[in-house]
């Protein structure tokens, strides 16, 4: 539906049929690079019930990144013909589906060029510790969660090992 082969109205009980139970799915995943053009700011004028404000997120697809999706949908094409498809439909990067956002408190060993240390505490703040997608320094060229998980357990093994002194 999202291509326009599925026609609301007339024809679409047709084009429904001619489709239905005969399509294969593939997904490409490509690894975002960090850009100084991508950003998370605080809105200007937006907030939440509360007076917060809300995020402002500015995003474009850089060249890198159009060039790995224009390879993923190739490559994914050869296989689906390779395998008989009739007609490939093709939406890169997807409008409507799980976008992966990480990276905005990245992990690093230097305060000017990263968030958190690499054992998730903020450099700038020695009580706060983050353990989640935002320390990724990439979006990651696979689904994330696993590694966000393994994230967890190694911060919170060197946070046990570092209990008499995790604050200086
Ligand atoms: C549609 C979709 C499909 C996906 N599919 C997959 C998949 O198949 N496999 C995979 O590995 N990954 C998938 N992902 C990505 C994965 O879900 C995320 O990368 C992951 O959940 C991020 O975990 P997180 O802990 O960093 O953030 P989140 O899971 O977003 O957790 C952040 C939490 O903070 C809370 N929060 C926010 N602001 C505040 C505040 N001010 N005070 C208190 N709490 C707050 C939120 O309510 C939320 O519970 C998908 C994502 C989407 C959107």
């Amino acid at each position: 539906m999202f291509s326009g082969r599925i026609p609301f109205g007339e024809g679409h009980h047709d084009a429904y049929r001619q489709l239905f139970s005969r399509i294969a799915g593939m997904v490409g995943i490509c690894e975002d690079l960090p850009e100084e053009h991508n950003t998370v700011t605080l809105d200007p004028a937006l907030t939440d019930g509360h007076g917060i404000p809300a995020p402002k997120i500015d995003y474009t697809l850089s060249e890198n990144s159009r060039r790995m999706l224009d390879h993923a949908v190739a490559r994914a094409t050869e296989v689906l013909t390779a395998a008989g498809a009739q007609d490939v439909i093709t939406e890169a990067p997807i409008g409507v589906g799980g976008w992966h956002l990480m990276g905005t408190a990245r992990m690093g060993t230097d305060p000017e060029r990263s968030v958190v240390n690499e054992w998730g505490r903020a450099h700038d703040v020695r009580n706060l510790f983050i353990v989640d997608g935002s320390i990724f320094v990439t979006s990651a060229g696979v689904n994330p969660t696993r590694t966000i998980q393994a994230l967890a357990l190694y911060i919170a093994d060197s946070m046990k090992k570092r209990l008499a002194n995790l604050f200086d």
